[in-house]
């Protein structure tokens, strides 16, 4: 089963994504943890898209499409994955369907996690990030167990510096501008699925297994 979750920075698409791979047994693929990744590490790579990430731009996409094609050509991926925050604009969606065509494959969902802009800057502010194992927390709706440390891990968790409220303004607009169309490009190859982002995260997840099945 091949997934990939769309939705606005902040709609959920990482929480969601998460559930999903462990319920179905695939690889959760996050472009933003990659380079967030390599960004630790202090790579080449994760210089360069740190310049791009930290303005709230997107990572050009000849770069982001060679990471994201070597992550799903490994091993764990053979039998389906979770996309999230890839595909981001329709050259990238399009790169992905021609090389999927040539394997006889196809994106088999794309799920929609809809959360309109007023929701999204209240929900960033307060996510917390771990930079090791790339869990996801939020002050009031997800805390952990113990306040800025990492329940799976123990590292500790910070505000990522693309969760300013300016750079996430910025980030909106780059969302509408060159995400939001991927909505048609995948409503036109039907396999676009919509669920409401705005409930609580066990009944969006209840929605998305009500689809997947
Ligand atoms: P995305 O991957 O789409 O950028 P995340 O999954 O990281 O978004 O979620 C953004 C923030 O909102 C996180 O702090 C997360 O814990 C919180 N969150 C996710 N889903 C919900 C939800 N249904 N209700 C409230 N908060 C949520
Ligand atoms: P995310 O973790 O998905 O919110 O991504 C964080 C940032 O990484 C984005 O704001 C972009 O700068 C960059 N990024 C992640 N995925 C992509 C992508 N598919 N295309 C371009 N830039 C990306």
């Amino acid at each position: 089963m091949k997934i990939v979750m769309l939705g606005a920075p902040g709609a959920g698409k990482g929480t969601q994504a998460k559930m999903i791979a462990e319920k179905y047994g695939i690889p959760h693929v996050s472009t933003g943890d990659i380079f967030r990744a390599n960004i630790k590490n202090g790579t080449d790579l994760g210089k360069e898209a740190k310049t791009y990430m930290d303005k709230g731009e997107l990572v050009p996409d000849e770069l982001t499409v060679r990471i994201l094609l070597d992550r799903v050509a490994q091993e764990d991926c053979k039998n389906g994955y979770v996309l999230d925050g890839f595909p981001r604009t329709i050259p990238q969606a399009e790169v992905l369907d021609t090389e999927l065509t040539k394997l006889g494959e196809k994106i088999d969902y794309a799920i929609n996690v809809e959360v309109p802009d007023e929701n999204i800057i209240k929900r960033m502010s307060g996510r917390r990030a771990c930079l090791s194992c790339g869990a996801t927390y939020h002050i009031e709706h997800v805390p952990p167990k113990k306040e800025g440390i990492c329940d799976k891990c123990g590292s500790e968790l910070v505000l990522r510096d693309d969760d300013k409220e300016e750079t996430v303004k910025n980030r909106l607009n780059v969302y509408h501008q060159q995400t939001q169309p991927l909505i048609d490009f995948y409503n036109n190859k039907k396999v676009l699925k919509e669920v409401d982002g705005t409930v609580d995260m066990k009944d969006v997840f209840k929605a998305i297994t009500d689809i997947l099945g």
